[in-house]
């Protein structure tokens, strides 16, 4: 028997690391902060939503308290509710779906690709016939741009225009991220996002973003994370929420955002040692020209039933993983019994047997980014 001792386990993200390369920038705006005392809707959550909208080149920036209220927000400012089919993937995050629920429409599932992980737009227009079918009006689409990669952006807006399907990009995970060789928040009608601390522009809570060329939109969206308010907060005008990103969080983000571009050029020289190391031995994730990924994940596929073996190899090693998703939405107790649409959702279900994503954030050092790959390569190859 093998008795030597487990090695310390390495962060899976490692939000520690740039806090202490951040170091006194975030605490100097946090005490900005705390020195005039705006703890909502301050002045630094304006110049955060002036930085974010010409960071990814949108017209309006408006920030609320999470990036599934950011989702949600989009849905209830174009009215989805009852009645109403949102067409969604099935391999994502629960949000996603969970959004079109939480409006009382249905949400519609829709298989992914087995390349990118992202929606499979040709399969669209089949979601579109459940949908009706079914009784229900198809109103949206929500690609998600999964692990920081973006979905297939010129495919998903030709499907969605022959139904006149409102198009809200789900890009918690891939904020910075290009298609088409320009920054996602500019597709779609509208771009979701998300500041959770793991995301690749996370704050120190919880914190998300919609993005818009719509003037209009954007103030209905502004109006509805304050409780639906019109000339002011006393007069309502529609039924609202409270969904604000704190100011301390924006003054965080403010900083965040500084060193964002460094830190995706990092992630960008950390998937490529992955890529080179590791392509032949698992299916690597593979970037379409004119497209960027932000690499939220770095989600190997590992085929022939050894996934789960190749991630106790890592653990026993020090090691973590993680699986993204291992069960997809269409099977999920919450959700199985929304519709799935026209020619099913195989690939989801093989990929959520095949995918383990690897240690992945900007600070991942070249030693310990070896000892990881050794570790895989070893428990592959034999
Ligand atoms: C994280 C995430 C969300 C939700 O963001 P929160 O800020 O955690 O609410 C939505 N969609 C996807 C794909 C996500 O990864």
């Amino acid at each position: 028997m093998n008795q030597r001792p487990t090695p310390p386990m390495i962060p899976f993200i490692d939000v520690a690391a740039q806090r202490r390369r951040l170091g006194g920038a975030v605490d100097g705006a946090v005490a900005r902060v705390l020195g005039h005392c705006q703890f909502i809707l301050g002045p630094e959550v304006r110049a955060f939503e002036a930085e974010l909208a010409r960071f990814c080149g949108a017209r309006h920036a408006v920030t609320c308290a999470s990036g599934t209220d950011a989702l949600m927000l989009a849905l209830r400012a174009r009215g989805i509710g009852p009645g109403d089919a949102v067409i969604c993937p099935s391999f994502t995050f629960c949000a996603t779906a969970e959004v079109a629920a939480l409006v009382g429409a249905t949400p519609v599932f829709v298989d992914v690709d087995a390349a990118t992980f992202n929606i499979d737009a040709n399969r669209i227009a089949g979601a579109i016939a459940t949908a009706k079918s079914a009784g229900l009006t198809p109103k949206a689409v929500i690609p998600v741009d999964l692990f920081g990669l973006a979905a297939d952006h010129t495919a998903v807006a030709a499907a969605a225009e022959k139904a006149n399907l409102f198009i809200l990009d789900d890009a918690a995970q891939a904020f910075g991220a290009t298609f088409n060789n320009r920054r996602l928040g500019t597709f779609g009608h509208a771009t979701a996002t998300s500041f959770f601390p793991a995301k690749p522009l996370g704050c120190y809570g919880d914190g998300g973003a919609v993005l818009t060329d719509d003037a209009a939109f954007a103030q209905t969206i502004e109006s509805l994370r304050v409780h639906g308010h019109g000339s002011d907060k006393y007069d309502n005008v529609r039924i609202g929420m409270t969904s604000r990103l704190d100011t301390i969080q924006a003054a965080i983000l403010i900083e965040k955002l500084k060193i964002f571009p460094d830190e995706i050029e990092a992630r960008n020289r950390i998937a490529r040692r992955y890529a080179e190391a590791l392509d032949g031995i698992v299916i690597v994730p593979k970037v379409p020209p004119g497209s960027t990924s932000v690499w939220a994940q770095y989600t190997i596929r590992v085929t022939g039933g050894r996934r789960d073996k190749l991630a106790a190899a890592l653990k026993a090693e020090g090691i973590p993983t993680a699986i993204y998703y291992p069960i997809p939405l269409h099977r999920q107790q919450a959700y199985k019994h929304y519709p799935v649409g026209e020619g099913g959702v195989a690939v989801s279900d093989r990929l959520a047997a095949e995918v383990v994503s690897l240690p992945m954030h900007a600070y991942l050092d070249e030693p310990t980014q070896g000892r990881i790959i050794d570790a895989t390569r070893r428990a592959l190859v034999s």
